[in-house]
């Protein structure tokens, strides 16, 4: 693992602001892991917030619901953060914000009554996924093939910039803390963990205050302190093996973002229509926390943060570790978008990669254990079969390796494409 810059201060103290609904919502129709969904609308449909608009055809998806009131005015292939392009459904606006009869707010009485099935079947009409930017869909976890001892809510938000999860944690304590029991209820577990980094102590203090029947686990910062099976080993000394999840040693991870939605759901039947959006970076006046409605184009949440000091040179969608370059100011925020990063020319300029100098840095910092230099040969000459036998499959994606390299080489992108080919054969 590897100490990076934070520059979590331009945002860490901003308070979660609520950004105005768009005149248009463009909704993907996948927005999760696994199967893209099916439209249930037509165009000239009147939809309501919170309304399900789209729905999932297998076990492995997730629907879609309307962010906006309106009318359905198109659905036609949009930008998409993660895919590039994908057929969205775009709804406009007639700014009632008439709400889906659906709404209404659980007593605690009525919650302690739900059986862990009907739990999950909350969460899965919510449309709800992870959200820490893996978009898996939550109720698949919360129903465990194998038996479960302990579960980790994951609050570490290791990626540079990211301060959302944090903001929550100071603002919203106590209704992620009603999430997490009502997941902990659905996975029968009793031991409850949250991994936090020790660069948030107010959200620590919070979180200690509030609640004596779990551990906050506090953990060194230092990045992808925040991979799942990184956690499981930080906090429990267990080791995920190989090609395995931290299900087959009885762990589940969840997000802490993820168990504010599971919170909304269940206690007050809201589905998945918006989230919290860090939005920072040094070409912005005024970056910040923004409660964004799913659909809204990225250029509202840019504007929204006063004038441009600078022109951005890249704008990357997600942690600039992990995150995505966009190529358009029109892609929309879907389930996974965490953040919104732009990068000036200066800190965009990329310089050429140089012959790899055998200096070891990239081992030595890879958190899985893995030879990342010997795995960008392999990629570099199309020889997948041996990048599998040097378990290019458990790359975890961190970046870590391509950060490090004085070499300015692209070991991550290579390391992509290995595992793109593998998994297409
Ligand atoms: S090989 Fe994968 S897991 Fe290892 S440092 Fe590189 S990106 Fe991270
Ligand atoms: S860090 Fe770069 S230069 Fe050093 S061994 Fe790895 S690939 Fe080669």
């Amino acid at each position: 693992m590897i100490k990076l810059e934070e520059y979590k201060h331009l945002t860490e103290n901003k308070a979660i602001e609520k950004l105005q609904a768009p005149l248009k919502a463009y909704l993907p129709l996948i927005q999760h892991l696994g199967k893209v969904c099916v439209p249930i609308v037509n165009i000239g449909d009147s939809v309501s917030v919170g309304q399900k608009i789209a729905d999932a055809q297998s076990a492995v998806s997730s629907p879609i619901h309307s962010s906006i009131s309106g009318r359905v005015s198109a659905i036609l292939d949009w930008p998409h953060p993660v895919l590039g392009r994908c057929k969205a459904i775009v709804i406009d606006s007639d700014t009632e914000e008439v709400k889906s009869e659906k709404s209404k707010v659980r007593s605690q009485e009525e919650i302690e009554k739900l059986t862990p099935d009907q739990i999950r079947g909350i969460v899965q009409e919510a449309g709800i996924v992870g959200m820490g930017g893996a978009a898996f869909p939550t109720y698949i976890k919360l129903n465990p093939s194998k038996p479960v001892d302990t579960l980790i809510i994951n609050a570490a938000e290791c990626e540079p910039f990211l301060t959302g999860d944090y903001r929550l944690m100071v603002e919203k304590t106590e209704e992620i803390l009603k999430g997490v029991f009502v997941i902990a209820r659905c996975l029968g577990v009793k031991d409850i963990f949250i991994a936090i980094e020790d660069n948030k102590p107010e959200a620590i203090e919070k979180l200690k205050a509030k609640s004596e029947k779990l551990k906050v686990k506090v953990l060194k910062t230092s990045y992808p302190q925040g991979g799942e099976k990184q956690l499981v080993k930080s906090v429990l000394g267990r080791q995920v093996p190989s090609g395995k999840l931290p299900l087959d040693i009885g762990v589940v991870v969840q997000n802490i973002s993820t168990s504010f939605a599971v919170y909304e759901a269940v206690y007050q039947n809201k589905s998945l229509y918006e989230r919290v959006v860090t939005v920072s970076g040094s070409c912005l006046e005024n970056p910040k926390n923004l409660l964004v409605r799913l659909g809204t184009p990225i250029k509202e949440l840019i504007d929204a943060c006063g004038v441009l000091k600078e022109e951005p040179a890249k704008i990357i969608i997600g942690g600039p570790m992990m995150g995505l370059a966009q190529y358009t100011d029109q892609v929309p925020v879907i389930k996974s978008t965490t953040g919104v990063v732009l990068f000036s020319a200066k800190e965009a300029k990329s310089i050429l990669p140089q012959v790899c100098i055998r200096c070891g840095s990239c081992v030595r910092c890879c958190p899985m254990g893995l030879v990342p230099s010997l795995l960008n040969a392999l990629s570099e000459k199309g020889l997948w079969e041996q990048a599998k036998e040097n378990s290019v499959m458990d790359c975890i994606e961190c970046g870590c390796c391509s950060y490090v390299c004085p070499a300015n080489r692209n070991i991550i992108q290579a390391i992509k494409r290995a595992k793109a080919e593998i998994s297409r054969k």
